[in-house]
């Protein structure tokens, strides 16, 4: 059921975190829309989108902008205001503080003994992982992977040994050259790419990373794109497969052979396997009783 935002002194003083649709205006929360509309003053990363949902919801409310380039010098003025009046923080789309700013608002408000009320809604990374068919059971939100090679790389190598469905937000003109060098450090796991959640054109596209950079090679996904990708024991048929060729491949070889011989067989990274090795060789031994 849809209620009119409320008025403004039903608000205390305080920080409200308000999420906003990453798409679709429908998404906007009933409670999200009565605090912009309660809030005397509306924090938006870029106001002259936030004007556009204000407009959609009939709201008119003061904004100031806080960014990236202007964030330390607004900062403490925000946090005084918050003391004594309601105020909001809004991202362009989504949930404030993911990939966007706002961490460091929360923390200093915090600090400063002001209220903090979150108003949680649309997120994109939580959306995609609805869609991918992929674990969910533990996953790790990496946000935007550095645009330069050597730096991208380095940051795709401490994720290999990680176990847990991997969580990336690109654009789509990058979006093929990520997923090749993804499946390269990676090897080649099952993955999904989400665009357009939530919009006219939504697509979520399922495969393997090597599949899905060479879909995209020639015709870059169009709009705004999250990468799933599964975790290192996903690309082997069972964790029990991967467990038998361990198993096998140690009996015969010492434990660093036995994992590159494994990890090639399987197409998966070796630091991955490793982890499973160490936990294979060290696990307690199960004797009859
Ligand atoms: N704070 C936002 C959130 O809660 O999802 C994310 C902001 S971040 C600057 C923008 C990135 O989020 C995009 O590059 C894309 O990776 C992802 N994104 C946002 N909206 C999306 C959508 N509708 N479909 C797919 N990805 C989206």
């Amino acid at each position: 059921m849809n209620s009119p935002p409320t008025s403004a002194d039903l608000l205390i003083p305080g920080l409200y975190i308000v999420a906003t649709p990453i798409g679709n205006l429908g998404d906007l929360s009933p409670r999200a829309a009565a605090v912009l509309a309660g809030v005397a003053l509306i924090a938006a990363e870029d106001t002259r989108v936030t004007a556009k949902l204000l407009a959609h919801i009939g709201v008119k409310a003061p904004m100031t902008p806080y960014h990236d380039h202007n964030a330390d010098a607004v900062r403490p003025g925000l946090i005084a205001r918050a003391a004594s009046e309601p105020i909001a923080l809004v991202s362009d789309a989504g949930t404030p503080l993911i990939s966007d700013p706002g961490y460091k608002l929360v923390r200093d408000a915090r600090a400063a003994g002001v209220t903090i009320v979150t108003v949680p809604g649309a997120c994109a990374a939580v959306a995609a992982l609805t869609l991918a068919g992929l674990p969910t059971d533990r996953f790790l939100f990496a946000g935007f992977l550095p645009a330069k090679g050597g730096a991208r790389d380095a940051a795709i190598d401490e994720l290999a040994s990680v176990r847990a469905t991997l969580v990336f937000y690109e654009s789509g003109p990058r979006t093929a050259a990520t997923l090749a060098a993804l499946a390269a450090r990676l090897g080649d796991r099952p993955a999904a790419v989400a665009r357009e959640i939530t919009k006219r054109f939504e697509e979520t596209v399922d495969g393997t990373l090597a599949s899905l950079a060479a879909r995209y090679a020639d015709t870059p996904p169009r709009g705004e794109v999250v990468i799933v990708v599964g975790g290192p024991l996903t690309a082997a048929a069972s964790v029990a497969e991967l467990d038998a060729l361990l198993v096998a491949a140690m009996a015969r070889l010492p434990l660093s052979a036995a994992v590159a011989e494994v990890s090639a067989a399987l197409g998966l990274a070796r630091s991955a396997i490793y982890a499973r090795a160490l936990e294979l060789r060290d696990a307690p031994a199960i004797t009859a009783s």
